[in-house]
């Protein structure tokens, strides 16, 4: 595993609300994965704050790419955030990141041999999903939902030809309504208009650290010893971003769908009121 320090060298306000900044330097001289890095994370430290993002992509030096969300609202900003609103080329930040050769982990998208791929995620999981269909094959089928703060966020995104990406601009609505409105209303998962949840979870009902994927349950869920799909099971869903947002997903797709646990990643990236523990 690499720890070290990352200099940034370039930084690219690339819309309203993401900044892409490229970390360089010699540290990251041996930064490597076994394959593709999909949704790869990093840590990244902040004058001894730890949080964590996603590697974009990868170039030539190599240099990492990180696209950092600006939350800047008072009350609703962070250390990382506050960081990348004032980076410059130069500024130096402590970095911890998969050395090549060395197992590190921190790759959750693994979708076996499912036939499509439902993606969901808010603006946190973009870099992800982004990273994630200009990387897999050619021939992947499926949808990808992102839900962003409004439409002058709507990136460029080189995904296979059968993967339809839905933006959904947040505008005046509430975090994640839309996301989940657009997985509700998915035509592969379509359940009876009735039979769906309509309360919001409670602020008990939300896990902090939620993070349910086939290999690892942060709510201590059996996780079967050999993951055999059942037959029909060909659809792999990814789902990440704000934690109440991902826990109704959740809900839906778990209670109300009846997907197994085996097929799906439920992720939550950050939690709104909350900062991440460091
Ligand atoms: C695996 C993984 C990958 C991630 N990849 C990325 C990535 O590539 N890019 C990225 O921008 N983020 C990414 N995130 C999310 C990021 O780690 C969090 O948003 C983190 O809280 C940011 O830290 P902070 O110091 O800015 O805010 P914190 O100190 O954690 O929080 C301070 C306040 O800001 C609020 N807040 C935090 N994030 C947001 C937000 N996005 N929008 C509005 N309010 C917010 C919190 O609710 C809190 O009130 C990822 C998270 C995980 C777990």
């Amino acid at each position: 595993m690499i720890k070290g320090e990352a200099v940034v060298t370039a930084v690219e306000r690339i819309s309203p609300t993401f900044l892409r900044v490229e970390l360089g330097g010699d540290d990251l001289a041996d930064f490597g994965v076994d394959g593709p890095t999909l949704d790869q994370r990093i840590k990244l430290l902040f004058d001894g704050v730890m949080r964590t993002y996603t590697v974009r992509a990868v170039r030539p030096g190599p240099r990492l790419v990180v696209d950092f969300v600006l939350h800047l609202e008072p009350g609703a900003s962070g250390p990382a955030s506050r960081w990348a609103a004032t980076a410059e080329v130069g500024d130096r930040v402590g970095i911890i990141a998969p050395r090549r050769g060395e197992f590190f982990g921190g790759i959750e998208y693994e979708p076996g041999d499912a036939a499509r791929i439902l993606l969901a995620g808010d603006e946190t999981a973009v870099p992800a999903i982004s990273a994630i269909l200009e990387q897999v094959d050619r021939d992947v089928v499926g949808t990808a939902y992102l839900e962003i703060p409004s439409a002058a966020d709507i990136l460029p995104i080189d995904a296979p030809a059968g993967v339809e990406v839905r933006w959904l601009p947040r505008d005046e609505a509430r975090y994640g309504a839309e996301l989940l409105a657009a997985v509700q209303a998915h035509h592969e998962l379509r359940v009876p208009v009735g039979a769906l949840a309509s309360a919001r979870p409670t602020d008990l009902e939300v896990d902090p650290d939620l993070w349910e994927t086939p290999r690892y349950s942060s709510s201590g869920e059996e996780i079967p010893d050999e993951p055999e799909p059942k037959p029909g099971d060909d659809l792999y869903v990814w789902v990440a971003g704000e934690s109440r947002t991902v826990t109704s997903i959740r809900r839906h797709l778990v209670r109300e769908v009846g997907l197994d646990r085996r097929q799906v990643a439920f992720m939550g990236y950050w939690r709104e009121g909350v900062a991440m523990k460091g």
